[in-house]
């Protein structure tokens, strides 16, 4: 099921893609999913990020070959920063490249939707947790991560985490093809079976510390082959059995 949060006018909706048709929902999808049997067309709407997250959690370093492209060594335990929620787009927004940044990177990843509150939660019952998949675009100023300690600003810049299209809620995350394509040409091809640290093991070692809210969104870190972004151009994050998140650079 492919869950979209929606505008048409001035209404702000969630609902359920079927085809070319959104099946409004009562309410959130948070606390059970419930169509109205009310329809809109696909063509009239503008889809928004499909979730609203109080936080984004990143993992960085989380698959081996971007690990030796950036010549780190793999973490023993998930490497984890904040994403505040000012920092999120939707699909076909504009991602803007702050005043004085002079390397904007683009990083594919999967995200983790969250469904319901988390605390301590085990590995074996983290699933339960899961709401569904999105595709994730881990914007980053690549220069300030470089001279900075803490990446609040390289990581954390308005329009830095855009999301989307959709929350796929049928997905294996252990085996999902993420990719990005830059202007059409492929940049980063790889599954997540290449993760050093898999979704449940994700949740269960965040939630040990940090409560995750409904809407929050865990972006699980990015291939090998990260590039800089230039004005104009097209970045597109596909995740297999997702679909494809589209970002122009402003
Ligand atoms: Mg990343």
């Amino acid at each position: 099921m492919k869950i979209v949060r929606y505008r048409i006018g001035r209404k702000t909706s969630y609902g359920i893609l079927k085809d070319n048709r959104i099946e409004r929902l009562a309410s959130t999808p948070y606390r059970g999913i419930k169509g109205t049997g009310k329809f809109d067309k696909l063509t009239d709407a503008r889809l928004l990020a499909p979730c609203l997250p109080s936080k984004v959690i990143a993992i960085g370093l989380n698959y081996y070959k971007h690990a030796q492209e950036v010549k780190q060594e793999v973490p023993k335990e998930p490497l984890t920063f904040f994403k505040p929620s000012t920092s999120v787009i939707g699909p076909e927004d504009k991602i803007v490249r702050p005043p004085g940044c002079q390397q904007l990177d683009y990083e594919a990843e999967l995200g983790v939707v969250i469904g319901k509150t988390a605390t301590r939660v085990s590995k074996a019952d983290a699933m339960q947790y899961v709401l569904g998949y999105t595709c994730f675009n881990d914007v980053t100023a690549r220069d300030w991560q470089r001279i900075d300690k803490q990446w609040t600003r390289a990581k954390g810049s308005d329009t830095f985490s855009p999301i989307g299209p959709w929350i796929e809620t049928q997905l294996d995350p252990g085996n999902v093809l993420v990719e990005s394509y830059l202007n059409g040409v492929r940049k980063q091809s790889s599954s997540t079976n290449d993760l050093v640290f898999d979704v449940p093991t994700l949740i269960a070692f965040i939630t040990n510390s940090i409560t995750l809210l409904p809407g929050d969104v865990i972006a699980t870190g990015t291939p090998a082959g990260i590039a800089p972004m230039q004005t104009g151009d097209v970045i597109e994050i596909k995740c297999g059995g997702i679909g494809t998140l589209k970002n122009t650079i402003a």
